[in-house]
């Protein structure tokens, strides 16, 4: 694995949820890069390594994206082998695609390990399924922040009849709620929020849209939350099954 660059998903927090690439790839490290989501429990794996702390967290002190790259740049090109932790899986809102597209384009051979996403597993941990018969017939993961505040397209997610799984949408939750209810959608849809997702700590509040706010503010949540509005996420499985019959 020597001179190579692992840009690895360590999964939402987790540390049974690891793929057992990524253990591999931790076993073999010389230098391990986390980001802060990751948790360091997973750092048992990799005893040998070299770890560096590469957080990225919104609003707080950060490394800067081009600093990490050149970094990782250096020490594959020393020989050694890297692993770039992430939160997750890395190209689910994670710049892995970019990541492994710059590393590319400067001679760097490396590749991608899927993670478990934290949509994915806060939805199964709080017994949601993200898609299911006669109810919700996909799932679109989106984000409410973005760098340049481009707007989502909130009616065709309105109009999609997915579930939808909102990612770093805690300071947007108004936003969210407004744009979603004036495209049409139900004001007592189901929302449930869903803090540090499969965690010990983790957390889950189940509300509507209409009452998001108060709940939230209720409930003191705090990031890293995932919302999942949709009709599975409705408080009772009971009145699943009935919308699923
Ligand atoms: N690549 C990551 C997402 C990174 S974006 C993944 O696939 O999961 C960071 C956002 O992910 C957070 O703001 C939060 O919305 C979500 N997130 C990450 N870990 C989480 C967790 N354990 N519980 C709930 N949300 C989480």
């Amino acid at each position: 694995m020597n001179n190579k660059v692992w840009l690895v998903g360590a999964g939402p927090g987790d540390p049974e949820l690891l793929t057992l690439k990524a253990v591999r790839a931790l076993r073999e490290a010389d230098v391990v890069m986390i980001d802060d989501l990751v948790n360091p429990q997973i750092l048992e794996h990799c005893p040998q390594a070299r770890v560096i702390s590469v957080g990225k967290r919104g609003g707080c002190r950060s490394t800067p994206q081009a600093f990490i790259q050149r970094l990782m740049l250096r020490y594959a090109r020393q020989g050694k082998c890297v692993v770039r932790l992430k939160g997750g899986d890395p190209c689910i809102f994670g710049r892995g695609t970019e990541e492994y597209n710059w590393l590319h384009l400067h001679g760097i051979d490396a590749e991608i390990v899927n993670g478990i996403t934290a949509g994915l597993a806060g939805a199964t941990n709080c017994s949601i399924p993200l898609t299911l018969r006669g109810v919700a017939r996909g799932v679109s993961l989106v984000t409410a922040h973005t760098q340049d505040d481009s707007e989502l397209n909130w009616q065709a997610l309105a109009d999609s009849g997915t579930t939808l799984v909102v990612y770093m949408g805690v300071a947007k939750l108004a936003d969210i709620r407004q744009q979603l209810i004036k495209a049409g959608m139900h004001a007592d849809m189901p929302v449930a929020m869903i803090e540090n997702a499969s965690l010990p700590e983790q957390r889950e509040r189940r509300s509507t849209l209409n009452q998001l706010l108060d709940d939230a503010q209720d409930f003191r949540l705090k990031s890293p939350a995932i919302l999942v509005i949709g009709q599975v996420a409705c408080d009772s499985q009971v009145k699943l099954d009935q919308l699923s019959a």
